[in-house]
């Protein structure tokens, strides 16, 4: 299986290799050339099967011949042997056709370990083959950081830097970062604002000369390899529903496109998905694309559910090239008139195409708070803020179509967010027993200011230290 990038201008690559690159050269994303097509035998085949083995059978079509089997396999079983619970991603209901998928029993409670548990596994098994090392630059608004490190912490063909804007971070989000000891990891508080630490980043792999230096790898959600991993819940929740017999839709609470877009490609592969219905926060750019098709971006509003709060949905991006039909040069006028412009205009064709399968809805803050107060009522269930902007996008979308099971993804534990959690219930959301002792645990951080070539320096002379504490 070769891998193709939305822009049509970089070089195909293996499945492997597309996992190292993270973004093309071209400053596309990648994408497989087809999508596996699984039968119905195959999917209803699911029911019973342990996680780790549906993911497989989902996963090893997209590797074909990059890795062998018994290796991803290897890699599949370490991945979700460290989640909480048995079933790895457990549905629960809570209404009338109304489910809960819980994404939150890995290592740093939110759906991000899904995927980059797997990635830190595939990827150092990729690096050693090719006797290479990877120094994976990653900025954070809280859970990609702390998924990112409980992955690649100690792995000995990576090191790792993860910044995170400094103030603007939960103190469980933060802690589940600075507390981890392991010399490969390095954890930057940078003075500024999330985007300030993307921007960053971005500067960084845009340099030549510093990517060539520190041959930098990205493992943010336009990495394929984390899409794969997130189609399998689809097909284990949607199988364990009824499918392939019956339809199921799906709410995602969404930030950067890929969760949600990992359900498309399961329903590209074959699973009968009635609806994927993005839910926005009050960032809700894609709720108006859909609505106007003017994607146009705004500023960012700081709200209860942080890890939404993007204006610029990159995977989005691999969702237009599909729409257009696979037509790069489109892609390339388009993503161009959205840096000049700050809009892209899709047109009619494409967007009665993404019409076809998405719906969206935006939720506000009251709406948030009083979905989280409302669950806890009817159904005893604490929900984090992410999940409740699902659960409210959820509703939305059951009232068109009451018949058809919807299945909320349920992105964090709510004891990552406790504050909102409380405010709506009055109950204090309880950490897991192996973190409960994560407020006393000594914290490990450095301060960088808001600058390339001072963090550069500072890079370099991490990277130094941990050369020579090797030799
Ligand atoms: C990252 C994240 C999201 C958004 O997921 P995308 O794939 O970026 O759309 C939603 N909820 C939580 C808790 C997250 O950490």
């Amino acid at each position: 299986m070769d891998y193709i990038s939305t822009r049509g201008e970089a070089p195909c690559l293996s499945f492997t290799d597309a996992l190292i690159a993270g973004l093309a050269q071209d400053g596309g994303l990648y994408l497989p050339e087809a999508y596996p097509r699984l039968s119905e035998r195959q999917i209803s085949d699911f029911a019973g099967l342990p996680y780790a083995a549906a993911a497989e059978a989902i996963i090893a079509p997209f590797v074909g011949g990059a890795l062998d089997r018994k290796a991803l396999r290897t890699a599949i079983d370490a991945a979700y042997a460290r989640f909480d619970h048995a079933a790895v991603t457990p549905l629960t209901q809570i209404g009338d056709n109304l489910f809960l998928l819980e994404l939150f029993h890995g290592p740093t409670l939110a759906f991000k370990d899904l995927a980059m548990q797997l990635l830190g596994r595939l990827m150092p098994q990729a690096l050693a083959a090719r006797r290479k090392r990877a120094t994976i630059l990653a900025a954070t608004s809280g859970d990609t950081g702390a998924a990112a490190i409980a992955a690649f912490r100690n792995v000995a063909e990576v090191d790792l830097f993860i910044l995170y804007p400094k103030g603007r971070i939960s103190e469980v989000q933060r802690r589940q970062m600075t507390t981890v000891a392991a010399d490969n990891v390095h954890v930057v508080a940078i003075d500024g604002t999330f985007d300030d630490a993307q921007a960053l980043v971005k500067a960084l792999f845009a340099n030549k000369r510093l990517r060539d230096e520190f041959a930098l790898s990205g493992v943010n959600s336009i990495n394929w390899a984390r899409l794969v991993a997130q189609t399998v819940y689809y097909f284990v929740s949607a199988v364990a529903l009824g499918a392939p017999r019956r339809p199921i839709s799906f709410a995602v609470p969404t930030g950067n496109f890929g969760d949600v877009l990992a359900g498309w490609i399961a329903k590209r592969m074959g699973l009968p998905v009635e609806r994927l219905v993005i839910a926005t926060n009050a960032n809700n750019i894609l709720a108006r694309a859909l609505a106007t098709g003017r994607y146009e971006i705004g500023a960012v509003q700081a709200t209860q559910s942080p890890s939404m709060d993007i204006q610029v949905s990159s995977n989005f991006e691999r969702l237009l090239f599909e729409a257009y039909q696979r037509d790069a040069a489109a892609i390339r006028r388009l993503m161009s008139a959205l840096q000049h412009e700050g809009v892209l205009r899709i047109d009619s064709g494409p967007l009665a195409a993404i019409r076809t399968d998405f719906d969206a809805v935006r939720i506000g803050e009251t709406e948030t708070t009083e979905e989280i107060a409302r669950v806890w009522r009817e159904a005893q269930k604490l929900i984090d803020p992410h999940t409740a902007v699902g659960v409210g996008a959820a509703r939305a979308g059951l009232k068109v179509r009451p018949q058809v099971p919807m299945v909320v993804l349920a992105t964090a534990h709510p004891a990552k967010f406790p504050a909102a959690v409380e405010a709506a219930t009055g109950v204090v959301p309880q950490l897991p027993p192996r973190l409960v002792d994560l407020f006393t645990r000594d914290e490990r951080f450095e301060t960088v200011a808001n600058d390339q070539a001072q963090l550069a320096a500072y890079m370099r002379a991490r990277l130094d230290a941990s050369k020579r504490a090797a030799s």
